[in-house]
């Protein structure tokens, strides 16, 4: 409840006070300097007791005010009640943020404030114990200039570029594994958060190294089971009873290579070190060449192949790579497009980056997989899989690439609408071929053809897509 208006009883108040007054200077003829004398007390009450509010603000610590009556006696009051008010929200914000500090401190994962230059502001234990913080010398510094790794200066730079997350080793011991979030929050401040995943990392690493060495190891005994079985089928014509089990046999054990392949390739994608991106690719070459095995690929199914792509310009990557996710791509669409149906492969070039995209007009993938679509192994169980001969890894093979190649994998499709599979290539990777070098082998430039893009087909309003 707001206090009551002091005002009327303090003018009755000061009116009997001064009324006497006034009244025995003028019965003693004296009325001017009566009211002068009074007018000069009145003034230096005041000036006392500013003089003492001033002071109680200034020095003291204690929250009672000094002692008054009247107008003062109301300004000291109201100005009492505002302090405690004060205090106490200052009470409960010092009680919240030290709750929050606290509960920051204690949480597993480490912390770190940063101001908007990246400046260490305040960090947590875990934060000393994961990247080695130390109070007070770390206060202020930059995070960069104590957390020197190279991959870790990159990422702060650019930290959009890996979606704000990164997996490296601990400043303080290289044997951990940090897996490091940048969050952006207020103005321009940053919080850095470190989580230990070396058990992660480890089964990762233990799960690459069983399926690679498995694979390895499967090799040579699917080998003399081919070979066998080839030999057998020379020696048919005594048994004509054992064809079809013969060529089941060799049926099953070319499906087992095919798989043994797709997961070496795999586990090298995952493992080997980043392409060499000194190497330029010819892509319209390169597709060329592919779109030219899918022809033969689709035989008698008679598809119709045909491509549309934007010459002069290289993509800097690994060939073998990129050849394998585009005829991955061309494959499928081969595979799964009914007989007669149309597949168009088509490369441009914009701003945004290099696309290559197979599109097909076949059955189309139910909106509902399209996230799914790129998971090891995972294949549509409609009837549609069965006896074509695929291993599921195909595009899980092509989003290795396409990370790899600092790109993405766009699927858009619908059911009965075809599929568009896309592959985009950032800016970066683009550049100029020199058309006149016979030899195709001599790239150059940073930019390419000026003018002759086309801008893509509109995403919006089209089929369910995914990005991989
Ligand atoms: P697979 O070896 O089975 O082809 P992929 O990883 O290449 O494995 O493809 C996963 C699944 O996606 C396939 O099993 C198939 O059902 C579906 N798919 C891939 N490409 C197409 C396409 N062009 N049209 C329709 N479905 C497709």
């Amino acid at each position: 409840m707001p206090p009551m208006n002091p005002w009327p009883r303090l003018l009755r108040l000061y009116a009997v006070l001064a009324l006497p007054i006034l009244l025995a200077g003028w019965l003693g003829g004296r009325l001017l300097e009566v009211a002068l004398a009074a007018a000069l007390a009145a003034a230096a009450w005041h000036f006392y007791n500013v003089a003492r509010m001033e002071r109680w603000l200034r020095l003291e610590r204690k929250l009672d005010p000094p002692l008054s009556r009247g107008l003062w006696g109301e300004v000291f009051d109201g100005l009492y009640r505002q302090r405690k008010r004060q205090r106490g929200r200052q009470k409960k914000l010092r009680q919240l943020l030290r709750r929050y500090r606290d509960s920051a401190k204690a949480m597993p994962d480490a912390t770190v404030v940063l101001r908007r230059d990246y400046r260490v502001e305040w960090w947590n234990d875990a934060a000393s114990t994961l990247l080695g913080l130390s109070w007070p010398t770390d206060e202020g510094q930059r995070i960069t200039n104590i957390y020197r790794h190279p991959e870790f200066v990159a990422f702060m730079e650019r930290p959009e570029r890996s979606h704000g997350t990164a997996t490296l080793p601990s400043p303080v011991n290289e044997h951990l594994h940090l897996e490091i979030r940048l969050v952006p929050y207020g103005e321009k401040q940053y919080l850095l958060l470190a989580r230990d995943v070396t058990h992660l990392v480890h089964l990762e690493t233990m799960r690459r190294d069983f399926v690679a060495n498995v694979s390895h190891e499967l090799r040579t005994p699917l080998t003399v089971i081919y070979g066998v079985s080839e030999t057998l089928e020379d020696e048919l014509g005594d048994h004509p009873e054992l064809t079809d089990s013969v060529h089941l046999l060799q049926e099953q054990a070319q499906r087992m290579k095919l798989l043994v392949d797709d997961l070496l390739l795999l586990s090298r994608l995952e493992t080997a070190a980043e392409p060499d991106f000194g190497e330029r690719v010819e892509v319209v070459r390169l597709l060329e060449q592919l779109v030219e095995e899918g022809r033969v690929l689709s035989g008698e199914a008679g598809h119709t192949l045909s491509l549309e792509a934007e010459p002069g310009w290289c993509l800097a990557g690994s060939e073998g790579e990129l050849r394998s996710a585009f005829a991955n791509l061309i494959g499928n669409a081969v595979k799964y497009t009914p007989p007669g149906g149309r597949i168009a492969v088509r490369w441009r070039v914009d701003e945004a980056g290099g696309h290559c995209e197979v599109a097909d007009d076949g059955p189309g993938i139910a909106g509902h997989h399209l996230p799914r679509l790129t998971e090891r192994f995972y294949r549509i169980d409609d009837g549609r899989t069965a006896g074509r001969g695929g291993t599921g890894l195909g595009l899980a093979i092509v989003k290795h690439v396409m990370v790899r190649h600092g790109g993405e994998l766009v699927i858009q499709s619908a059911l009965g609408r075809g599929s568009t599979f896309r592959c985009r290539f950032p800016r970066e990777r683009l550049f100029a071929a020199t058309v006149t070098d016979p030899s195709r082998n001599h790239q150059h430039g940073v930019s390419g053809p000026p003018d002759t893009r086309r801008q893509g087909p509109a995403e919006t309003g089209g089929p369910p897509t995914a990005s991989h």
